[in-house]
């Protein structure tokens, strides 16, 4: 139900004639005009959703008392007023909810009712202070909505849908991510990654490994809103070109897109201060997650995503300084890389196309300065006319797993045209306003397919510094375990972020075993009466069948060293 309240030095009405059919015909002396003095008018519309009726009256009393006390008034008119709702209950309940209130009232006020489904002619003159107008919405909980759904169906609705494996192969990511308790999927969701604790081990681990070599690398790093104003993506062209795969969402009567890209708020970043050439290049790393829109029948575990992180960066910087600057990114890139056995098996050159802005001296430019780059780091590529961004030439970067499959994974890419539409500047040494170029880059591209590609490439076998669980500490009789609680205490006291557990359950050592490779931890430590008694640790590697000796002290140092070394 809505009303508006008015306070009034008064208020006069006369009834006209019937708008409703079905309500009854007034008594003479209810068609006269009334007039009341110093009245709060009641106007009032009732509306579908107010079907628990005694309730909508308690309320609505309620809240005439709480106005009338504020601007201390005894005389209330209820006048009902349609056009306050475009979804109107019932006249009968519309009437009963009215003359019920009207009685309820009758008890602390002078009360008046206009009457109901008549044409009226009226006046009022309302007093002009700050409490003279006040509307409010009665809403009884529960009502809000005319929605009825059963939440128990709809939690069968939305529980976890089984993997299907039987398509899959025994390496795939999602069956491997199931076993390592990595990460799940849900319809709720569709294309967005539940990271469960041990895939965001991983995850967080490539981020810190990330940040790491960005800040040595010279990089900062920034991070900007998820959702941004549509006027935004309208200024950098997205609009135009990406409208289909974007969310979109609105506030306030404003209409917002949920970012499919990073770039447009590292603009803004920007353009906050004035930049000097003195700053320039600019470099400036985003980990930002998006949102692209996509088909769901194509979606497919970390590889095609609806949402993921980017591990963006833009380096803003002068023509001349573009070569330096993408030779720059190779080396992160190959020093990236080499951490996960990843190797640049091909890069392709993508030049410019038949439509596109930016002079052809810029062109020339920039399409020789990759061509340049790429040959001076003896990269094998291959060139692909026409096939650049209307903005800038491009490179992508094919690289080959362990399995020797190919992926796509960083792309470097000019922009001309960004710096432009933002209309960024810096002051140069003439003290001239000048424009600077742009490189966007990604290096791993999508964190979460970089990872589903590491996972398959290498059967869940990360490196130790990558491991979920790195050491796990096995007795193998219920004897052992005082000596294995001490061993692991000893670890974790040594290494203190260590990812170490027991398993000092009583049952097979062979079975333990199996437990452990499944989740592919990499040392696992075995402890029986001969480790007890020489003093020792009989330690089981990943991947193979031997057991290898080591005292504490060698076992730490060599942990150690692969973890802080990541390897
Ligand atoms: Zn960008």
């Amino acid at each position: 139900m809505k009303i508006l309240s008015l306070h009034t030095d008064y208020i006069k009405f006369r009834p006209l004639k019937k708008a409703l059919k079905s309500v009854d015909t007034l008594s003479p002396e209810d068609k006269e005009e009334k007039h009341v003095e110093e009245a709060l008018a009641i106007m009032t519309a009732v509306e579908k959703h107010d079907t628990n009726i005694s309730e909508v009256v308690k309320k609505l009393v309620e809240e005439i008392q709480d106005i009338a006390e504020k601007v201390n008034v005894k005389n209330i008119v209820l006048y009902p007023y349609a056009h306050l709702s475009s979804n109107l209950a019932s006249p009968e309940i519309a009437i009963e909810i009215l003359e019920k209130a009207e009685a309820e009232l009758k008890k602390f006020f002078n009360v008046s009712r206009a009457p109901f489904g008549y044409y009226k002619e009226f006046e009022m003159k309302v007093k002009g202070h700050p409490l003279s107008e006040l509307s409010r919405e009665i809403i009884i909980s529960g009502d809000e909505t005319a929605e009825t759904y059963d939440p128990k169906q709809l939690l069968r609705e939305i529980s976890k849908s089984k993997l299907d494996s039987s398509k899959l192969k025994p390496n795939d990511h999602r069956i491997i991510g199931q076993q390592m308790d990595l990460f799940s999927f849900n319809e709720t969701a569709p294309g967005m990654v539940f990271w469960h604790n041990n895939g965001l081990i991983i995850r967080n681990g490539l981020i810190d490994f990330w940040r790491e070599v960005h800040k040595k690398a010279g990089y900062q790093e920034i991070s900007t809103p998820q959702i941004l104003d549509k006027k935004l993506w309208q200024i950098s062209g997205h609009w135009e070109k990406y409208k289909d795969n974007i969310f979109l969402t609105n506030y306030e009567k404003r209409e917002f897109a949920v970012k499919p890209m990073n770039c447009p708020g590292g603009m803004l970043v920007y353009k906050n201060r004035p930049k000097s050439y003195k700053e320039l290049p600019l470099k400036v790393g985003e980990l930002g997650v998006v949102h692209r829109m996509e088909l769901s029948g194509t979606l497919g575990g970390l590889f095609r995503v609806i949402q993921f992180t980017q591990d963006d960066a833009h380096i803003f910087c002068t023509e001349k300084q573009i070569e330096q600057e993408v030779e720059n990114a190779l080396d992160l890139l190959a020093l990236v890389y080499s951490k996960f056995d990843f190797n640049v098996d091909h890069v392709e050159l993508s030049t410019r196309p038949e439509k596109r802005i930016g002079s052809d001296k810029i062109w020339d430019i920039s399409e020789r300065v990759l061509e340049k780059v790429l040959t001076k780091k003896k990269m094998n590529f291959k060139i692909n006319p026409g096939d650049g961004a209307f903005y800038g030439p491009k490179i992508d970067f094919h690289v080959k797993d362990s399995l020797g499959r190919n992926w796509q994974c960083g792309t470097f890419q000019l922009d001309f045209a960004m710096p432009e539409r933002f209309e960024l500047e810096y002051t140069d040494k003439d003290n001239q306003k000048k424009r600077p170029v742009m490189i966007h880059r990604v290096i791993y591209g999508s964190l979460e397919r970089f990872l589903g590609v590491l996972i398959e490439s290498t059967n869940g076998r990360l490196p130790t510094w990558l491991a979920p669980v790195q050491v796990r500490v096995l007795n193998f009789t219920d004897r052992n375990q005082e000596y294995a609680q001490r061993i692991f205490e000893q670890l974790k006291q040594r290494i203190p972020n260590l990812r170490i557990e027991e398993d000092f359950r009583q049952t097979t050592i062979p079975s333990k075993v199996k437990d452990a490779e499944i989740m592919r931890v990499p040392y696992i430590i075995v402890v029986g009466d001969k480790e007890e008694k020489e003093n020792n640790l009989a330690v089981r590697v990943r991947g193979s069948k031997e057991i290898q000796t080591f005292s504490l002290d060698e076992f730490v140092s060599k942990l150690k060293k692969e973890i802080d070394g990541r390897v």
